[in-house]
């Protein structure tokens, strides 16, 4: 980037107390909470991490439900805090299901945490939160959600469905900064922390030091120096979502992943990874490599068609099988998807994996039809 062109990111006035505390309140609007947030000054896996440690200890029981790489890290923070962990799966081609959490919860009285996912972008999955949430408040346990790949692409009602610790960041859906995230806390939540003599304090994890060094002193001193930059982004990309509308974005990211859907079933060769149209994430769309192709072959080929579309090979023991599209931020757009197909084609055509000669062409029919049914809808 040239001198004239790099935007100015130095010798800013200070970011104070009340301008943070600002950028807390449009974020705890957008995550629908009344509840406190509080802007972490990290990734999203520092709050995740943090809100584990906080609220578990030696003696918890707590339910883990994986549908995705996220999951599996979450067990493993549980079982190092000291908790009997009682773990619930869903294929990743699905979601985790309320009867599924229910049963769990009635065969293990004493599970008093569940993490969850709401969606995996990485394996293009969604779960209904609102449900599972009500079968969690029933049983007084406490929720914690990841709802990173979540905001912005898709609803988000954080008080409404009983989230008592619900994590975001800025990365995603809201085409904003990696280096911050926010977590809401409820009352309940504030109360199962304060009483756990395990909960991180004087720490970079600690949820406490936020609450008794900013929150209960009425959010008037920040306890160390912001991550001012990453902050204004933050600002700037909540700002962004309101003026355009948070129902126009999270349209958006849903017209994408269903025009994805339709596009791909017209191309044949490839189909949708998460075979429900209801369980599938608007973030990312996940696709099934045809039977003895190579996934990353065809990425590979798709990139060298079109290096500007937003087509990966999914990560580890996936990588042979799963593609993923992903639908996030400005990716969310028409055009993109049209041209995400046309570089699938030109990859599967490549690689000599089968497709009709008028494929192309009907997928990107299909897809702008189904863009413009979601946005109807
Ligand atoms: C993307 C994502 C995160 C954050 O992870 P990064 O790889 O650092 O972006 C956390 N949880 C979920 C469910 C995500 O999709």
């Amino acid at each position: 980037m040239t001198a004239n062109t790099a935007p100015v990111l130095l010798d800013l006035a200070p970011l104070g107390a009340a301008h943070f505390a600002r950028i807390e309140d449009k974020v705890a609007a957008l995550m629908r909470t009344r509840e406190s947030v509080i802007a972490m000054q990290g990734e999203a896996l520092l709050p995740l991490e943090a809100c584990i440690r906080s609220a578990v200890r030696p003696g918890s029981t707590a339910l883990n439900i994986i549908t995705g790489p996220y999951g599996e890290t979450f067990g493993g923070w549980l079982r190092s805090c000291g908790a009997e962990v009682v773990t619930v799966t869903a294929p990743f081609s699905g979601a985790a299901g309320p009867e599924q959490v229910a049963e769990a919860l009635r065969a293990h009285p004493a599970i008093d945490f569940v993490s969850l996912v709401h969606a995996e972008a990485a394996t293009g999955n969604t779960n209904p939160v609102a449900e599972i949430g009500k079968v969690v408040r029933e049983h007084g346990a406490l929720l914690m959600l990841d709802a990173v790949a979540s905001v912005g692409a898709e609803p988000l009602l954080t008080d409404e469905w009983g989230v008592d610790l619900c994590v975001i960041g800025g990365q995603k859906a809201m085409t904003g900064p990696a280096g911050v995230s926010a977590v809401s806390v409820s009352a309940r939540a504030w109360e199962r922390i304060a009483a756990n003599e395990q909960a991180p304090r004087r720490s970079y994890l600690s949820l406490l030091d936020w609450k008794e060094r900013w929150i209960d002193g009425g959010r008037t001193a920040l306890p160390h120096a912001p991550a001012q930059l990453e902050m204004l982004a933050l600002e700037q990309a909540v700002d962004r979502i309101e003026a355009v509308g948070l129902d126009a974005v999270i349209n958006r990211h849903r017209a994408a992943a269903a025009a994805t859907r339709a596009g791909v079933r017209a191309l044949g060769a490839l189909t949708p990874y998460v075979t429900r149209d209801g369980d599938a994430a608007p973030v990312a769309t996940t696709l099934r490599a045809p039977a003895g192709v190579d996934a990353r072959e065809v990425v590979a080929a798709a990139l060298s068609a079109d290096p500007a579309v937003p087509v990966q090979a999914a990560a580890g023991s996936l990588a042979k099988e799963m593609i993923r599209v992903n639908h996030y931020g400005l990716a969310a757009d028409r055009a993109v998807v049209l041209a995400s197909l046309s570089a699938l084609a030109a990859g599967l055509r490549a690689v000599g994996a089968e497709i009709a000669d008028e494929g192309e062409g009907a997928a990107r029919a299909a897809a702008g039809a189904a863009w413009d049914a979601a946005l109807a809808a």
